[in-house]
């Protein structure tokens, strides 16, 4: 195809396409646009936008520049914050955020330290949110994660590893509204 080809071609594309080019998804969504049949196959790819929740946890908050690079990493992935607050957490509210942990002998000493200092809660939206989010957290335990991530770059150990990211959409959605109710939620997407 010709140069002079090329550029018609590109300039006939519609704006679904550069969305799918660009990996961004979910503006056309939004405007509730119907796309050709062509760009409806991509969808299941295109468009498995989620909703996370973040906690930076109390080390990560004490810790000058953490809270800044590490919403920074979340971005620079693609992932939007949707919804952010800095708040201490009630010994009751960090024990029913953790309650599915209270069998586990670390319960008790997990609440502690989530309620030792402030804590930065956020709701994150992208394609597959949760996913990506706790990739970039990397594994649990901040002695084994790898450095690069934000548990290893972030956090001690097995309880003081920096962030806790939601493990699934239904533990997100729970999550999210446990923390944010629907009007401190930014570009509510009526599907999610
Ligand atoms: P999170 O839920 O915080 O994102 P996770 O899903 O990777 O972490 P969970 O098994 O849900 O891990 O544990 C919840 C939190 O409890 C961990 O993030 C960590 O702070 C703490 N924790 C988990 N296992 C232990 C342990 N063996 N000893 C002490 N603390 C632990
Ligand atoms: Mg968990």
């Amino acid at each position: 195809m010709s140069a002079d080809a090329q550029r018609a071609e590109g300039e006939r594309r519609p704006i679904w396409w550069m969305q799918r080019e660009s990996g961004g998804c979910s503006a056309s969504r939004q405007l509730g646009y119907d796309p050709a049949p062509f760009a409806r196959e991509e969808l299941p790819r295109i468009m498995a936008i989620e909703r996370t929740l973040s906690i930076l946890k109390p080390d990560a908050t004490e810790r000058p520049g953490a809270t800044g690079e590490i919403l920074r990493r979340f971005e620079a992935a693609g992932l939007r914050i949707i919804a952010l607050k800095k708040i201490r957490l009630s010994d009751e509210i960090a024990r029913g955020f953790y309650a599915v942990h209270k069998a586990r002998p670390f319960y008790g000493d997990l609440v502690k330290f989530m309620t030792s200092g402030p804590v930065v809660v956020s709701v994150l939206e992208g394609e597959n949110a949760v996913r990506a989010h706790r990739d970039l957290l990397g594994p649990t335990n901040s002695s084994e994660a790898p450095k690069g991530t934000i548990r290893g770059d972030f956090g001690t150990d097995i309880e003081r590893n920096a962030a806790h990211g939601s493990d699934a959409t239904a533990t997100a959605k729970i999550e999210i509204s446990y923390f944010f109710g629907a009007a401190e939620i930014l570009a509510p997407v009526e599907a999610l």
